[in-house]
């Protein structure tokens, strides 16, 4: 074993902070397995039950319609487009009430940023779910639909943030981050939507106001392994000040029919498995860390429990953003609760902000 890694990691599993030459180094020389034994310590210290956590939600994408076209996304359609479409309010309802019929604590509701949609429709859609569904959590609108909406209405993403919590948002996700690094956003780009610190000033505004949120991380686009470094550090300087992020959530970028497809090599399972555990030992200040078995599959997911992942996500009843770039994993309840008792410890259902059932 490398004597720095070795002592990069022993000081992580002590409990003390890592910085970013320290990162740097287990990015650069650090071997899968000694990574992932250390984000295990860390992972059983931060969560000492041997508990593995999941929620039971459903996506619902409300638009697929989208003004910004992002390189890396194959979902969005244009206004024009024949498969555009933005679902009734009826047919989103009837997608909450088929999630509370299999046991569903919350939605995940996210566009598309449609450029016609003002803050009334947002509002109704929540005081809609809020009224028909109260006890189903609404997380929803992640920063590119936060941040169009505050231009669109000319108003602070403070005022926003209110106007959609009192019509019953209960937690934002952390979507839109991507790579938080303005080099690599603009490269995977087509068109600007908010910067690194637009979209951390958008969950600073959102915590200060009360509400939690979740910090992602979509990486494999090509990026240098720095801009990974200045994301972990840009969620871990903003969750000192704030603490409100309930989890970070690290995934590999699918590219099957985006416009980055045959041009940059996707990551697998060994990158994701070595970027998640560094996550963890870097992210001294996050409780949770998820495995992403949406985009690395049921196996790898299962893996991630020992490489500092303690909670596994969602059994996503419905997913269409990453499905449409060739991720198409499926998993009941059952099966989900197998692979965690399978890796030796025990499944608990959870609710959005972490709470168990
Ligand atoms: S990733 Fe989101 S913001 Fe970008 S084009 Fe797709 S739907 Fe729109």
């Amino acid at each position: 074993m490398n004597n720095n890694v070795d002592n990069i990691l022993d000081k992580s599993i002590e409990g003390e902070r890592l910085d970013q030459g320290e990162i740097q180094a287990l990015f650069d020389t650090g071997g899968l397995l000694e990574l992932g034994q250390a984000a295990d310590a860390v992972r059983r210290r931060k969560n000492p039950d041997d508990v593995a956590s999941y929620i039971i939600d459903r996506n619902i994408n409300y638009t697929n319609v989208c003004v910004y076209r992002c390189r890396f996304c194959a979902f969005y359609r244009t206004v024009k487009d024949s498969e555009a479409y933005v679902l009734p309010f009826e047919e989103i309802a009837t997608k909450v009430s088929e999630t509370v019929a299999c046991g569903g604590t919350g939605i995940l509701l996210q566009g598309g940023v449609h450029p016609e949609l003002r803050i009334a429709y947002y509002e109704s859609l929540l005081a809609d779910l809020k009224n028909s569904f109260p006890q189903i959590h609404l997380h929803a609108f992640s920063v590119p639909e936060i941040w169009y909406l505050a231009k669109l209405e000319k108003m602070p993403v403070r005022e926003v943030l209110e106007r959609l919590v009192a019509a019953g948002l209960d937690s934002i996700p952390g979507g839109g981050a991507e790579i938080l690094e303005d080099d690599t956003r603009r490269q995977i780009w087509s068109r600007a939507k908010a910067s690194t610190d637009q979209w951390l000033g958008v969950h600073r505004e959102a915590h200060e106001f009360g509400l939690r949120t979740t910090a992602t991380m979509m990486f494999g686009v090509g990026e240098p392994i720095s801009a990974r470094i200045v994301h972990l550090l840009g969620v871990r300087d903003l969750q000192d000040q704030s603490g409100g992020f309930t989890a970070f959530i690290p995934w590999t970028f699918q590219d099957l029919g985006t416009d980055l497809e045959n041009e940059v090599e996707p990551s697998g399972g060994y990158d994701y498995l070595r970027t998640l555990a560094i996550s963890r030992l870097a992210l001294d200040n996050v409780d949770h860390v998820q495995g992403s078995w949406v985009t690395q599959g049921p196996k790898i997911g299962q893996v991630s429990l020992f490489f500092g992942a303690d909670d596994l996500g969602s059994i996503m009843l419905e997913e269409n953003v990453v499905a449409a770039a060739g991720a198409q994993y499926r998993m009941s309840q059952g099966d989900m609760e197998r692979v965690i008792r399978e890796a030796g410890y025990s499944p608990r259902q959870r609710r959005t902000l972490y709470e168990p059932l």
